[in-house]
């Protein structure tokens, strides 16, 4: 065997996504949501991110988490049916996905491209997410709430490490793991990990005349690593 067969072939990559802001079209439920409770927007927008950190944390339940941003519409009590009927309203909002972030998943899937998903999101958002048509071509999802950590901190990227290592015959090669999320602070902190990590300006967001929208940012970055998307 000559010694160019011997050396160890270069890890295939896998590409992970964050969800909220890179698959989603859009990164704002509150109308959804107000349209259900009435009240005050303003309010029942504030208390929907300021009670999100706990909730896609897994610290509070979906009963805590809606009964919290209902109060603040004026709604003192929720029935377990209206729990579920807001809980759907903002999956159904994130489930809708950008056109080329879902075309970037059909071209990467269609090349037998290993991806996987890293979310910031409630444990009835991961649940629903693993139900949506296209996550059939994802080998899986790491999801905040079931672990009870949350990015940017470092034990949720060493979750994610560690479950593509046991995919991967137990390699674990944070440098193989290309990852693309909207929020700077989450990039950096798994840079921090040697993980190939970039910012996805937010979809949804104005893209001012000369910038790049993120998905054309990835497939730059994913051509120069090799990643097949034709
Ligand atoms: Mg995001």
């Amino acid at each position: 065997m000559s010694k160019k067969n011997r050396r160890r072939a270069p890890q295939r990559p896998t590409v992970v996504f964050d969800f909220g802001g890179v698959l989603s079209a859009g990164h704002d439920p509150v109308p959804d949501i107000h349209a259900l409770l009435g009240g005050d927007a303003g309010a029942v927008g504030e208390a929907l991110w300021t009670e999100r950190g706990d909730y896609d944390a897994g610290r509070t339940s979906p009963a805590e988490y809606w009964g919290a941003v209902a109060r603040a519409a004026g709604v003192e009590e929720l029935s377990a049916a209206e729990i579920d009927e807001l809980q759907d309203a903002d999956n159904r909002y994130f489930l809708r996905l950008e056109p080329d972030s879902r075309a970037l998943l059909h071209d990467l899937a269609r090349n037998d491209v290993r991806m996987a998903l890293l979310s910031n999101a409630s444990a009835a958002f991961g649940e629903a997410v693993r139900k949506a048509d296209w996550f059939e071509a994802f080998t899986l999802a790491v999801i905040s709430a079931e672990e009870r950590t949350v990015k940017p901190e470092r034990e949720i990227y060493e979750v994610l490490l560690d479950v593509l290592a046991h995919e991967t015959g137990g390699v674990r090669l944070p440098s193989a793991v290309i990852f693309f999320d909207d929020r700077a602070e989450n990039v950096e902190a798994a840079r921090a990990l040697g993980i190939d990590a970039h910012l996805w300006p937010r979809n949804g967001d104005p893209h001012p005349e000369g910038t790049e929208p993120g998905v054309s940012i990835a497939r730059r970055v994913l051509a120069e690593r090799g990643v097949p998307t034709d």
